[in-house]
């Protein structure tokens, strides 16, 4: 029997010579421990760089169609690989290409997973992936712990800083990079960035004493043709992560979000899954490194954030609430809320008749010498709001002027795209990671650990990426874009109003407050029309 090898020749194409003899070599040895009665020949030697493997299929490589042609042509009888798993994107294909051989009419030996077509399941294959999966959940483990490590001692974990910073190790001036070493301090130690630094004071001064929105300083931001780290334009989740960020006083927290493991939907693979760390377990180092904004300043602006969304959640604080103005109603005397009772009355002809009113807490509890509000006829009320807001709809819903005042960037898309990118390249280096483990003896120690560490902090740098994405996706609902305005309009216009629960649900979306103060109705909208 003549047989064929396909060869791994990965890695950068670092001693790819080495890589493919040793693995003909220990193919060679394999196949004679075995017993297999074959020859080799170097003719029948398919190295392939795995390089482009995550473009193409493992069919469509030039070395596969080489190896595909000489079978045809009944030059070989059996194909060796050392791990035909590392060369398929996944374990199908691994299964789909060792058929196609096999209906060739060649026996497939594949020594990493002791696959031999003669006499193996292919499922096999995909128990394979599994195991390979959980090794590299272990790396990322080691990873992570390092990490922590690195955060405990005040030391920026990421590859990439965080606008503003840059690296000690990455400072230009030179002298002022060795002025800083020499006096102990850390090459990863975080240090304000000669021009970026200033960009962030700004943004904080806008923020907390010039009261912008951070719309308004996004608009600011990107008129000044400011980029994020990966080169993107700033958007309002960019400056709230920001604003949010405790490295600008000097403070490392790292480990707010760890990775959790679930099966996919066909149970063959496992998924990444963000979850939130108990604050206990946060790696924190105060003082880290110089601060670029005062504490007070920091608070302040951690405060008017928490406001700003207090007032943004404050609909959903009374889904409790059964009518559609609890809540939202507050006596124009005395400032308490007005809840709603249901009164039953007999009419003359004996049918009874429901109907609901709005009272004055204080009323009702105190009786009318504290308040002498008078009550309010729920469907009445809520009849009225609805046409008010309604006709302020009508004037601006077709006003593209107005709606694209409210229109914002809408992020969520574009996120998803990237998320994907960075999922394919984390797999990538997984891979490659693994690749260098498997053959860790072909390298001296050094040459090893310098790959290896390469490597891990790429995939560091790619899940903090990964990260920064996802809580962007977290807060991205709050944007609303132009389609979604005009679908909330018709919402609106549209709102059935003897469905109280929904209408609850929808006044309480568009309304901060409602008083009435003789027969004047006063609302106070959170979308201002006017
Ligand atoms: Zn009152």
């Amino acid at each position: 029997m003549i047989g064929g090898i396909y060869a791994r020749s990965s890695l950068g194409k670092i001693k790819q010579g080495d890589t493919v003899k040793h693995q003909v070599q220990m193919i060679q040895e394999y196949a004679k421990r075995m017993e297999f009665n074959v020859s080799f020949d170097e003719k029948f030697i398919y190295p392939d760089d795995g390089e482009s493997g995550f473009k193409t299929t493992l069919l469509q490589r030039p070395p596969m169609k080489q190896l595909l042609e000489d079978i045809d042509s009944g030059l070989i009888d059996i194909v060796f690989f050392k791990g035909i798993s590392r060369f398929a994107r996944d374990s199908g294909e691994a299964i789909q290409t060792s058929k196609r051989l096999i209906q060739k009419g060649v026996r497939v030996i594949s020594i990493e997973e002791n696959y031999d077509s003669d006499v193996s399941d292919p499922t096999f294959f995909q128990m394979y992936a599994v195991l390979a999966e959980a090794e590299s959940r272990k790396t990322s483990i080691r990873v992570s712990l390092g990490n922590k490590q690195k955060s405990r001692n005040g030391l920026w974990a990421g590859s990439v800083p965080p606008f503003g910073y840059i690296k000690v190790k990455d400072i230009t001036d030179k002298a002022k990079k060795e002025e800083l070493i020499s006096k102990g301090v850390h090459p990863q130690t975080l240090f304000p960035h000669p021009e970026k630094a200033d960009i962030i004071k700004k943004i904080f001064d806008m923020y907390v004493n010039q009261g912008f929105g951070r719309k308004k300083i996004v608009n600011w931001v990107n008129s000044q043709g400011i980029k994020t780290q990966y080169g993107n334009k700033i958007g309002d989740i960019t400056i709230k992560r920001i604003l949010m960020n405790p490295a600008y006083i000097g403070v490392i927290v790292y480990g707010k979000t760890r990775y959790n493991y679930i099966d996919s939907d066909d149970g063959l693979r496992k998924i990444q899954k963000v979850i939130n760390v108990d604050k206990e377990d946060w790696a924190i180092c105060e003082d880290a490194h110089p601060p670029i904004i005062e504490r007070e300043v920091f608070m302040k602006a951690q405060r008017l954030i928490k406001q700003k969304e207090k007032a943004f959640n404050k609909g959903r604080r009374f889904n409790n609430a059964k009518h559609p103005l609890t809540g939202l109603l507050k006596c124009s005397l005395c400032g308490a809320p007005m809840i709603c009772q249901k009164r039953t009355n007999k009419k003359a002809d004996g049918t009874k008749v429901t109907y609901r009113y709005y009272v004055c807490s204080t009323y009702h509890q105190k009786g009318r010498d504290v308040c002498p509000q008078a009550n309010i006829n729920a469907d009445e009320l809520e009849d009225y709001i609805h046409k008010q807001i309604s006709q302020q709809i009508e004037k601006v819903k077709n006003d593209e002027y107005f709606l694209e005042g409210y229109a914002t960037y809408n992020p969520n898309e574009e996120i998803n795209s990237q998320i994907k990118v960075i999922d394919r390249e984390i797999e990538k280096n997984t891979n490659k990671s693994l690749t260098l483990l498997e053959n860790k003896d072909l390298y001296d120690d050094q040459t090893f650990r310098d790959l290896n560490l390469k490597l891990k902090e790429e995939i560091v740098r790619l899940r903090k990426q990964k990260d920064e994405l996802m809580d962007e996706l977290k807060f991205a609902e709050e944007i609303m874009t132009k389609d979604d305005l005009k679908a909330k309009f018709d919402e609106f216009l549209e709102l059935n109003l003897s469905d109280i629960s929904r209408t609850r649900e929808v006044f309480h979306e568009w309304i901060n407050e409602v008083r009435v103060e003789d027969k004047k109705v006063i609302i106070d909208q959170k979308f201002k029309m006017i």
